[in-house]
């Protein structure tokens, strides 16, 4: 499938101040966490560690991206739902933009299903240079189960992905957004997702950006690869699923929006990365007493909405 052939829906999405956001994600954190705050500062030099982007910032008209879609994985995997991260970038209306977030690596050249930790700052297609790709992506081990994870050196995204795209700059406006010990049941995205769908409504509030799971554990899945059988229920997804407890310091690359305004959204999607061998679908932590959270979002001016599909269902969304 030719990518001019990718149906490209866009919605302008609500973007109130900053400052507004941050207090109700402050207000919203501070309900299941014994401490939070939330700050608009100048983004920090992000391509270093531990937050390891592709890319120095998150400024530069950013918009978040959901490309494909469960549908497309399950029941049954539809094989030639493979998407090139370059011509969605495109697509979306930056070529040379910088893309990151969660999806499903390429198959084709995984060689096997598998997690995509996105981190890519595109090259201007005319100059020939090559891309800058941080990726990882996260596999099962086919011999005892273990967890893989490896830079993923492409651009290739299998069925579905979850994406910010900007620009890239350095320094532009961003939420410092800071959590510790966990006092109540809410994961840390979910968490700052319902805060602004109470306090907004209707109108969708999308962000993208970076956090560190910087002391405890967490629960993380990976996809094996292609289910023979077809997966129709949650439960069944959770069989297929591997579900592993991980440690920090973990790299989060996330993308989550308040609301979905009628394009059969995943509305939040985090994938894990780092330098020690762990990584993988974020769910939440396991060490609520030690567990700290540290990240940089933006919020997206709009949401494109790539090759969504026709035929859907709400299973394997979590
Ligand atoms: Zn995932």
């Amino acid at each position: 499938m030719s990518s001019s052939s990718f149906p490209v829906e866009k919605r302008q999405l609500h973007t109130p101040d900053l400052s507004h956001v941050a207090q109700v994600i402050e207000s919203g954190l501070k309900e299941n966490f014994k401490e939070a705050s939330v700050n608009v500062v100048d983004c920090p030099d992000l391509t270093s560690s531990p937050w390891q982007l592709a890319a120095p910032g998150l400024g530069g008209a950013p918009r978040l991206l959901d490309v494909g879609g469960v549908p497309y994985l399950m029941p049954l995997i539809q094989r030639e739902k493979v998407y090139d991260l370059a011509q969605v970038a495109s697509l979306a209306g930056l070529p040379n933009g910088f893309i990151l977030g969660a999806g499903a690596g390429s198959y084709r050249v995984a060689g096997v299903n598998c997690e995509m930790m996105a981190n890519i700052k595109f090259s201007d297609p005319d100059s020939g240079a090559p891309h800058n790709i941080g990726s990882y992506s996260a596999k099962v081990s086919t011999e005892d189960g273990s967890a893989i994870i490896e830079k993923f050196p492409y651009t290739e995204a299998g069925p579905l992905a979850n994406l910010l795209l900007c620009e890239g700059t350095p320094g532009a406006p961003v939420l410092e957004i800071k959590a510790r010990k966990r006092v109540g049941e809410e994961n840390f995205v979910t968490c700052m997702r319902k805060s602004l769908a109470a306090y907004f409504g209707e109108g969708p509030v999308g962000l993208g950006g970076v956090f560190m799971i910087k002391k405890g554990k967490a629960k993380l899945h990976i996809m094996p690869d292609f289910s023979q059988t077809p997966l129709t229920t949650n439960e069944g997804v959770n069989k297929w699923l591997q579900f592993y407890n991980m440690s920090s310091p973990l790299t989060c690359l996330s993308v989550f929006i308040s609301c979905d305004p009628g394009l059969d959204l995943r509305v939040e999607h985090t994938h894990c990365f780092s330098s020690h061998g762990d990584g993988g679908h974020y769910h939440y932590d396991v060490t609520p007493q030690e567990v700290e959270y540290h990240g940089y979002y933006v919020i997206a001016e709009e949401i494109v909405r790539i090759d969504r599909p026709i035929k859907t269902h709400q299973i394997g969304r979590d």
